[in-house]
């Protein structure tokens, strides 16, 4: 349709192909699975066992170039080829996603389901409840759900105390109370609700008024919500937090009883008793003796379109502090499943510099499966950024240099960050396929150039995809330049060997991958290798936690940036997965919340019990 439809409209306009049919269909035996509901299954492993002597089928990688922080499309693409490959080549394919984490999708991006007519289908039960296939311990995962629900209600608590304690209370208003064509989005009901009063113009409110409106004014020692997990771990009984240098600062300004709290086991929180009662929810008091409610904060209830294609969805690491890829064991019975000739479809987070250097290095080394093909997703928008384009942040309009044509910056993009992303494909002697994911504002001149200039600088090919307003059939070209390349033979290597010093592996990383000079190790992070060394874990692949938004440790460096030192500020070891991860530079492992984030649109329709706001 044009205007493509919201992702949910276009998501519950079709109905999923019963799971039992499906799993029939990629031949699957009644016994081996495990039904939730009517479109989603749980597969028992001893698959793999039954189909231990089959050929593996075609593996390909999906990546991208440097992101802006609204995402290039990697999971529209990643849909939009298995939707092709299946539906218009006749090809046995699958897609391995991981489960959207509940950062992106309450917070700055939304989900991670692919969208327009490439997406994941039911959204709201791959969101909310679990995953379409999973093999996980979270039964049918409704305690998870509300440990989740439960903690983000934490987080939102101690974002907006944060945001009160540091804002005006214009700049408050600005940003809570968004501005859509010119008209403010809260209604006179809101305003009734918070103030008491009548008036229906937000824009009449008086300065005074403004400020008991944005200001819940939670008083820091009358906060009564707690965190909760659902692992009885007494030592959490009692907690501080809020020890960053980012947060700690805030104590002087008001929040100074703030930073104790503590974790509840999660059946015990009051969300287990949900249905109609989330909004009343007190969390806490204000200054002025009012209870606080998760209303007041802003918080309520909360296979593909086409040919029914199957989808793994299975593990949800983020790529830029952890390896950024589904699991292993999907992409294993995947390639089973589709036999020789089919294709496996798998994506790696964010830039190649970080989710493909880790799916290679890390991953592939795990599994000893190697990749044919690598489609590089890029789109005209952040090719501009990298061409030294002015910034692009969610939430705020496009600035004009996105929307009209500007051949100057594509091309700079395209010289800077697209050229290294393919060089570093090739590191790994793995052929490219670059996949421009066309939006509506790009013109056919913007996608020429970037096309060939994709292929001046070493890709096998460079197609444009419209599989986002036309689902499979957009991205045809696309599945047929997979197949030409998959058809080639590839020569996979490593970029390092895992008996290297930890510091060699690590600035080899640096180096090579991102382009920097040279590494510098903290005092902290050369003691922690040590350690690590004397510990006998000198021999684990790296797992680099560093910024998606550059090449390099500085989000704002665009391009590909040379003539810098990559500071590493600690190592880690996560032994049980089997890598050190370095953190670089101001890397924090633990995202937080903009002032508005994404689960302020997200409701439910209580008339037709549907989730609203999703995206
Ligand atoms: P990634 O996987 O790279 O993070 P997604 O595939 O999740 O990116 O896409 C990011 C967002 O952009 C999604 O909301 C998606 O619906 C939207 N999007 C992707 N491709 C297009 C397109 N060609 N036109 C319009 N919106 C798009």
């Amino acid at each position: 349709l044009t205007p493509v439809p919201s992702d949910i409209e276009i998501s519950r306009a079709q109905t999923p192909k019963p799971v039992n049919q499906l799993a029939e269909e990629i031949g699957l035996l009644p016994e081996e699975l495990e039904a939730y509901g009517r479109s989603k299954a749980k597969v028992r492993l001893s698959l793999l066992d039954r189909l231990h002597a089959q050929p593996d089928g075609k593996y390909v990688l999906v990546a991208g170039i440097t992101p802006t922080p609204l995402g290039e499309g990697k999971s529209t693409v990643t849909i939009g080829l298995v939707q092709a490959l299946s539906a218009h080549l006749k090809l046995n394919s699958f897609a391995c996603l991981r489960q959207p984490s509940q950062g992106p999708t309450f917070g700055v991006k939304g989900g991670a389901a692919g969208g327009g007519y490439a997406q994941v289908i039911p959204m709201e039960e791959v969101r909310h409840t679990d995953r379409l296939i999973v093999f996980n311990l979270h039964l049918t995962g409704d305690i998870h759900a509300i440990t989740a629900a439960n903690n983000l209600v934490a987080a939102a608590i101690d974002a907006r105390m944060l945001h009160e304690a540091t804002q005006s209370d214009k700049a408050l208003y600005n940003r809570l109370v968004p501005s859509v064509n010119g008209v403010r989005r809260f209604s006179p009901i809101q305003i009734s609700k918070r103030l008491g009063i009548n008036k229906t113009d937000p824009a009449a409110l008086t300065p005074q008024e403004v400020s008991t409106f944005v200001r819940l004014d939670l008083d820091p020692s009358k906060i009564t919500w707690q965190r909760v997990v659902d692992t009885n771990d007494r030592f959490l009984r009692k907690i501080t937090v809020g020890q960053a240098s980012t947060e700690k600062g805030q104590y002087q300004r008001g929040m100074q009883h703030h930073p104790f709290t503590g974790f509840d086991i999660a059946v015990a929180s009051e969300i287990m008793d949900m249905k109609n009662r989330l909004a009343r929810i007190v969390v806490g008091t204000s200054r002025s003796g009012q209870p606080v409610t998760t209303e007041d904060l802003v918080i309520s209830t909360g296979k593909t379109l086409e040919s029914g294609t199957p989808v793994f969805v299975h593990a949800g690491p983020f790529a830029n502090i952890a390896h950024g890829n589904s699991s292993v064991l999907a992409d294993k019975l995947a390639l089973k499943l589709v036999g020789r000739d089919g294709f496996v479809v798998t994506e790696a987070g964010f830039g190649a510099d970080i989710g493909m250097e880790k799916f290679f290095n890390i991953k592939c080394r795990a599994s000893g499966l190697r990749p044919n093909v690598v489609v590089l997703v890029a789109t005209v928008r952040a090719l501009k950024m990298h061409g030294g384009g002015p910034n692009v942040s969610a939430g705020a309009p496009l600035p004009k240099e996105y929307i009209d044509e500007n051949l100057s910056l594509v091309a700079g993009g395209c010289h800077s960050n697209l050229r290294k992303q393919i060089q570093i494909a090739h590191l790994f002697g793995v052929p490219v396929v670059v996949a421009l994911n066309v939006f509506t504002t790009d013109t056919k001149a913007e996608i020429d150039l970037v096309c060939q200039i994709a292929k001046e600088c070493g890709a096998s090919d460079a197609v444009p995809c419209h599989h986002w307003a036309q689902g499979g059939r957009g991205s045809l070209e696309l599945a047929q330049a997979v197949n030409e390349a998959a058809s080639r033979s590839s020569k996979f290597q490593f970029l390092y060997n895992t008996e290297t010093p930890i510091a060699e592996k690590i600035k080899t990383i640096a180096q090579k991958v991102y382009g920097a000079d040279d590494i510098e190790l903290s005092p902290a992070a050369k003691a922690k290798i040590d350690y690590y060394n004397q510990q006998g874990y000198g021999s684990l692949p790296i797992c680099m936690a560093k910024t998606h938004l550059s090449l390099s440790h500085m989000p704002d460096k665009k391009g590909a940036p040379t003539g810098f030192v990559l500071p590493i500020r600690d190592v880690r070891a996560s032994v049980g997965a089997g890598f050190i991860y370095p953190l670089v530079g101001t890397m924090s492992t633990m995202p937080g919340l903009p002032t508005r984030p994404c689960f302020y649109d997200i409701d439910l329709d209580p008339a037709t019990e549907e989730i609203t706001g999703l995206f």
